[in-house]
């Protein structure tokens, strides 16, 4: 069970305000600002480098952290500056030659979709879509049939970031190697929130942030490379932490996951990421599912009882991503009147999961996503200020 009065004590900002942008930014807990803080304030007195050399032991220990948190073994673990930066160094790595096949989904993500389709044009790659079944979930039959031999890498989003929806990540893993083709798992949406577990998935690449539901600071992300599915990487994008210069015309790259990593990084927000990885351990990861879904489901229940609301989710499974609009009341106005009575939401356009939001004929939604810290009090007061905007 988590202690809901320690967690909001140590999250001053979700008393003051119903925080409800936990899929965008969300609110870092008293022992992820100490933690980056106090480093910032070591490196003003001593200087960035003999600053990180005074917990170079945590750093690397946060190798660990990340390792148990994620079902994996420490050597496969690299820290980046965002999931965009873990996504697109896992994608590039994977070789990628004329003739082969990339397949993503529906849901698949705005970024990961221009790199996909940008290098494929450029090499001469094909990309096709999954379809979705009638919930809006991949659809893992129609998977199985669009695999074949030339498929090098199947992209899957755990959780989107315009639906509700969770996918099934086992069954497409299965399918996947079943056909020899790697899966790179977008676990933005899903890590500090579901389960994200390498093992019990089978997923070969795994990338995720810190900032959103991981509620660590920004500009952090993770990448997992599995041991089997580094064999088959080739990294383009390395330094002198990644690879070695061993003779002027000869380098060695690291045999880790830390080939994905660049030698400068912020050592204060590497150090807040691990507190945020541990804050979320401590609490355990069923235990956080459990109460966001709960939210979730709440504040859908509530939404689809006020007259010119629509809840747009999907999915089978879902996850604390709740995704409406206000009939006649553009996405982003509905956001500022919200704001207006200490209530974040996010608004979002097509651009971020454009297949998805044009198969559906959207343009835009508000979202809504409730972390643990958010009180039973503060979702109602939450559907209460969008049945007023509603009404008006
Ligand atoms: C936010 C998001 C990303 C990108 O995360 P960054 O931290 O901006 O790199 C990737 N995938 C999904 C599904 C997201 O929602």
């Amino acid at each position: 069970m988590i202690d809901f009065d320690a967690v909001r004590t140590d999250t001053p900002g979700a008393r003051e305000r119903v925080f409800l942008d936990s899929a965008g930014s969300s609110l870092p807990p008293e022992p992820v600002l100490r933690e980056t803080i106090a480093h910032l304030r070591r490196e003003s007195e001593v200087g960035g480098y003999r600053a990180a050399a005074e917990r170079a032991d945590d750093l690397d220990k946060g190798y660990a952290v990340a390792a148990g948190f994620l079902g994996c073994a420490p050597e496969e673990v690299a820290f980046t500056e965002s999931a965009t930066r873990s996504w697109l160094n896992a994608f590039t790595a994977v070789p990628l030659t004329e003739g082969d096949r990339v397949l993503i989904s529906e849901a698949e993500y705005g970024s990961n979709a221009i790199a996909v389709y940008h290098r494929a044009r450029a090499v001469g790659a094909q990309v096709d879509v999954v379809p979705s079944d009638e919930t809006g979930t991949l659809d893992v039959a129609a998977l199985r049939e669009l695999l074949d031999e030339r498929v090098r890498l199947v992209s899957l989003v755990h959780a989107p970031t315009n639906s509700g929806l969770v996918n099934p990540v086992r069954e497409v893993v299965e399918a996947a190697h079943d056909a020899g083709a790697l899966v790179l798992l977008d676990a933005c949406q899903a890590a500090g929130q579901l389960r994200v577990n390498a093992e019990e998935s089978g997923a070969d690449l795994i990338s995720l942030t810190g900032r959103k539901w991981l509620r660590g600071p920004r500009g952090t992300g993770i990448l997992v490379v599995r041991e089997e599915a580094a064999r088959r990487l080739r990294p383009v994008q390395i330094d002198q932490h990644s690879a070695t210069w061993t003779m002027p015309d000869q380098v060695r790259l690291r045999s880790d996951a830390r080939v994905h990593e660049l030698w400068e990084f912020s050592v204060a927000d590497r150090l807040g990421l691990i507190a945020a990885l541990r804050y979320a351990d401590d609490l355990g990861i069923d235990a956080i599912e459990q109460a966001v879904r709960e939210r979730a489901e709440t504040l859908r229940a509530g939404l689809a009882g006020i007259d010119r609301v629509r809840v747009h989710d999907l999915g089978r499974v879902r996850s604390g991503i709740v995704s409406f609009t206000v009939d006649g009341v553009a996405a982003d106005s509905v956001k500022n009147a919200l704001r207006e009575r200490r209530v974040t939401v996010s608004a979002s356009g097509a651009h971020g999961a454009l297949l998805d939001m044009s198969k559906r004929g959207l343009t835009e939604f508000v979202r809504a996503s409730p972390h643990y810290f958010v009180s039973p009090e503060q979702l109602d007061e939450f559907l209460t200020v969008v049945a007023d905007i509603a009404a008006t």
